[in-house]
């Protein structure tokens, strides 16, 4: 082999080899090769390298796309030798020449990157027909009418694929398609298959005359030619738009490049007995151990693909099905759709053993593609096929059961972001819907509901029993009980950790946010979407999808998840078994605590207690507490708040009953708490009993420029005191009362914003002896811990002193990232798709952790913590606690715990457990490499 992978990158060897051919029981390459020939080269050379038949091909790698793109759109000079080379061993194998006109062989060209991109690239099939190879095909077949079938096929998909004859604008039709309905009109005809040989024929000078009309060129028919410029075309397809948005949806690295496959073509359109099919080894949406799939009989590949004929089912039981929903009979089933069971038994008992081949030697379930040429099967790709979050978990299990693969493989083969779909509903696939705009993923789930644009209709129209959506520029935390009472939550302004976006994770809220095309106006209680006409206004339907950020009109019908199966509990009990990291989940009240403890949280690492002040009258109080001019007022209001904590506190410990729970102090600036709208002021100025002027001139005093990096956090506990230490009482006096009954406890205090260690320590001394006080009173010995959120760089930096202050970090990256990255967590939607576009963010940083940036931060906090105190219990609970890549970091980096919205506690048991898998692989892998340079070091030392 003339290339070898190298960290993941293709390194060439001396002799540079470029093309791998395959077919006639032998193969080059094989499906480990993937990096180098693409999946679908790579398992085609796999399969004729079992014997399976599979027609004579050859795979150019992906070397040569990296060189075609690095060398201004050109080969490596050996590339046309090796080519001619591959050529000649497919003619030998098929006994055809390629462009002899007496017995041609035709080829088809196809695209194939390491992981599949379906449909996103390009491919010609037909290749090397021209008006005299034509003749040979019509002799080999005996059937002109085919012929001049694959001929127009042919020159229309060259002329659209390589030759660029498409559509010049959005309303314009494709200029092929045009001519073909012209022609079936003027023949009064409606299927392509009552066109003539003579239509056929026609349609080929047709095409040519309008590719040399538009694009002033004339069809190559040389077929070196037409097979070079069709190589081109799937090089360069690597970089047509769709496939570079798929890249980047699929995280996809550019620098991949696609292999091209050039392979004899085999024909399921050449008569009754010939057929094209996908069919899969088990059913990919349920997990169910069942061979199925759908056929056309005399088609081509692209038929079955472009939907103009309703495919069959391949196994008899699938095709009853189909004709119960329809309610069709028996004989009529079998008179419009017989399965291939009975249409073409011999080739599906020929299929079936095939599929159980496959699934056996790679042990996963495969999307095999297929045809039948004059009864004989023959196989055109095989991959391990992409499928439901349902079935991956059914598969995996039942493969484990079955002693096909091991428990470490099984939890391998389910992505962990794939659970999402088991935790929330989602569109139903089939549905017809309308997208009117995107924005940013903020908290999956799919739900429809009425427009509402406040808070307040919200509660209302919940009350009424209506399903709505809060449609907000952006939400503030007074919003909370309408977005509580909503389906979900759609957001003009605003990033994925904005308020909007981890409330509604946290409430397991479906929600889209930072939606910048909307254009919000309260006034007129309706929203447009800039540039289009669409305009929704208040009580009409829309459907959000929270996974996407795709914002539907109407109501698009859904699908319940069901995670609850014995599979899914079996498949996380493995992961459970593998994984280090805990996993612990932020909640703020006892019902989403239970919630997290029903999803396997091993305790709660964010207790947010500011959501709690919001709730019901509670605000009354706050407004009062922020209200008062000195220390005993607001030690007054704060009386009043302590019991209405201390229930929370109750709750959410006796839910949490013998697992850690976190509860972080007071964080955001106190005008959030304040009334907005002039409404507001003079509803809570009667409330108080005082003059609406003196609520508004608080209002301004409290009023700051830059809030985020003002008067909260730990700067809020500094020059209050009486607020932290109301809330340490009213937490330790829940812990003692349930240690009282017998309920165990461990509440863990955290210091939110610290940046330096006096902060820490002046607070930390006050906590503590408030709890300790508490602790005497109830005459109950309960232990806490007291720590803090590292958030601000500086304390990342100084974390060897802080950690003489703290008992546990927690990297609350939401803040961190926003500070370390200067970008501000609620307004980076403006600008965010743009530094996503053009690759400034690999990710949305607020998702997905900066690694490199921020991550950097993480690590010197962890070691000079654990330098200055050796038991220091580190987690994260910023938003990234969720994410896997994140979840795979924090394991690397050595953290105790991540915390995440309760929904997302299975995806980071599961993540939690794949970094701890793949870390043991990569341990495993490079052992031999470490132990020849331990011995190279112990020789380099006694020579
Ligand atoms: C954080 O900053 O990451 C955090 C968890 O705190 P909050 O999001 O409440 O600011
Ligand atoms: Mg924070």
């Amino acid at each position: 082999m003339a290339a070898q992978e190298v960290n993941g990158q293709a390194r060439r060897t001396r002799k540079s080899r470029y093309v791998y051919s395959f077919g006639g029981g032998k193969a080059d390459g094989n499906a480990s090769m993937n990096w180098l020939l693409g999946g679908k080269g790579a398992n085609l050379a796999e399969m004729a390298g079992l014997g399976l038949p599979v027609p004579p091909g050859m795979t150019i790698s992906t070397e040569v796309c990296t060189y075609y793109y690095d060398h201004g759109r050109s080969y490596p000079s050996e590339l046309a030798q090796q080519v001619q080379k591959g050529l000649a061993r497919i003619e030998k194998i098929m006994r055809r020449r390629f462009g002899d006109a007496d017995n041609p062989l035709l080829l088809s060209v196809r695209s194939g990157a390491r992981v599949s991109m379906p449909g996103m690239m390009d491919t010609v099939l037909n290749l090397g027909l021209n008006d005299d190879t034509v003749q040979g095909l019509i002799k080999q077949s005996g059937n002109p009418r085919f012929a001049y079938d694959c001929y127009r096929r042919f020159v229309q998909m060259y002329g659209d694929v390589v030759l660029g004859l498409k559509p010049e604008s959005k309303t314009e039709r494709d200029p092929f398609e045009k001519i073909l309905e012209e022609k079936k009109a003027a023949r009064g005809i409606e299927l392509d298959t009552d066109l003539s040989v003579d239509d056929l024929r026609e349609l080929v000078v047709e095409f040519k005359a309008a590719i040399h009309d538009r694009l002033h060129i004339h069809f190559p028919d040389n077929p070196q030619e037409q097979l070079w410029g069709a190589i081109g075309a799937v090089f360069g397809s690597w970089n047509n738009p769709r496939a570079i948005t798929y890249r980047k949806i699929e995280n996809i690295p550019d620098a991949w490049g696609t292999a091209v496959t050039v392979q004899a073509m085999v024909f399921g359109n050449l008569g009754e007995d010939c057929s094209t099919g996908v069919a899969f080894t088990r059913d990919l949406s349920n997990g169910e151990n069942a061979l199925n799939g759908d056929f056309l009989v005399n088609a081509q590949g692209e038929d079955v693909v472009a939907g103009i004929r309703t495919p069959q089912q391949i196994t008899l039981q699938a095709s009853r099905e189909r004709a119960a929903r329809e309610g069709r009979s028996d004989e009529e089933r079998a008179q419009l759709y017989p399965s291939l069971e009975e249409r073409m038994p011999e080739s599906f008992a020929t299929l079936q053993k095939i599929a159980g081949t496959l699934e056996a030697h790679y042990k996963d379930a495969q999307d095999i593609e297929f045809t039948v040429q004059g009864g004989h099967l023959w196989m055109l790709q095989t991959r391990a096929g992409k499928r439901t979050a349902a079935a991956a978990i059914k598969i995996a299990v039942d493969m484990v059961h079955a002693g096909i693969i091991d428990e470490r493989t099984a939890v391998l083969r389910v992505a962990p972001s794939q659970l999402d779909q088991l935790l929330h509903p989602t569109l139903d696939p089939n549905a017809p819907k309308e997208r009117i705009a995107r924005g940013l993923p903020a908290s999956p789930g799919a739900v429809s509901g009425k427009v509402v644009f406040s808070a307040e209709d919200a509660e209302a129209a919940a009350h009424g029993g209506q399903k709505v959506i809060l449609v907000r520029i952006e939400t503030s935390p007074d919003d909370i009980n309408g977005m509580h009472a909503a389906q979900g939550i759609l957001t003009a302004r605003g990033g994925a950790s904005s308020h909007a976006a981890l409330v509604s994770r946290g409430m397991g809220k479906c929600a889209v946010v930072g939606c910048e095309a909307l254009e919000v106006d309260y006034e007129r209680q309706q929203f447009g979407v800039r540039g289009s006409s669409t305009i929704i206004h208040a009580g009409e339907w829309i459907t959000l999808e929270g996974s996407t950020g795709e914002v539907f009109r109407g109501q698009v019908p859904t699908r319940d998840p069901n995670p609850d199966t014995p599979e899914f509990k079996e498949f996380m009990g493995w992961a459970d078994r593998f994984r280090r990291l805990r996993v612990r989940a932020n909640a703020d009240t006892p019902h989403d605590a239970r919630v997290a403890r029903a999803f396997g949280a091993e305790g709660i690492g964010l207790c947010r207690t500011e959501h709690m002040f919001f709730e019901g009258d509670r605000i009354d109080a706050v407004r009062e507490m922020i209200l008062a001019d000195d220390t005993t007022g607001r030690v007054r209001a704060l009386e009043k708040i302590l019991p209405m904590q201390k229930a929370d506190f109750l709750g959410i410990l006796r839910a949490m009953a013998g697992l850690p729970v976190t509860i972080r102090l007071l964080d955001p600036p106190l005008h959030e708490f304040l009334p907005h709208t002039e409404e507001e002021i003079q509803d809570l100025a009667t409330k108080l009993g005082v003059s609406a002027d003196r609520l508004r001139a608080k209002r301004n005093v409290l009023h700051e420029a830059n809030p985020m990096l003002g008067h909260r956090g730990c700067r809020l506990g500094v020059t209050f005191p009486e607020i932290y230490e109301v809330q340490a009482r009213a937490i330790m006096e829940a812990a003692c009362e349930l240690a009282n009954e017998g309920v165990q406890v461990i509440p863990e205090i955290m210091v939110p914003l610290v940046g330096f260690k006096r902060e820490l320590e002046i607070l930390r001394e006050r906590i503590v002896h408030v709890c300790q006080e508490v602790i005497r009173r109830k005459g109950t010995a309960v232990a806490f811990t007291v720590g803090t959120m590292i958030e601000v760089p500086r304390a990342a930096i100084a974390a060897d002193t802080i950690a003489q202050a703290a008992e546990f970090f927690s990297f609350g990256t939401n803040d961190l990232t926003q500070m370390t990255l200067g970008v501000s967590r609620d307004d980076a939607g403006k600008f965010l798709p743009e530094y996503l576009n053009q690759g400034i963010f690999p990710q949305d940083p607020f998702v997905s952790l900066d690694q490199n940036g921020v991550g950097q931060l993480i690590d010197l906090a962890v070691h000079k913590g654990r330098a200055a105190r050796v038991d220091l219990k580190i987690g994260i609970c910023g938003e990234h606690g969720g994410d896997p890549a994140s979840v795979d970091f924090c394991h690397r980096t050595g953290l105790d715990y991540v915390s995440c919205s309760p929904y997302r506690v299975p995806i980071a048991r599961l993540a939690a457990a794949h970094a701890a898998l793949k870390e043991a692989q990569s341990v495993k892998k490079s052992r031999p490499r470490r132990r020849q340079q331990a011995e190279d070091t112990v020789a380099a030392a006694s020579a």
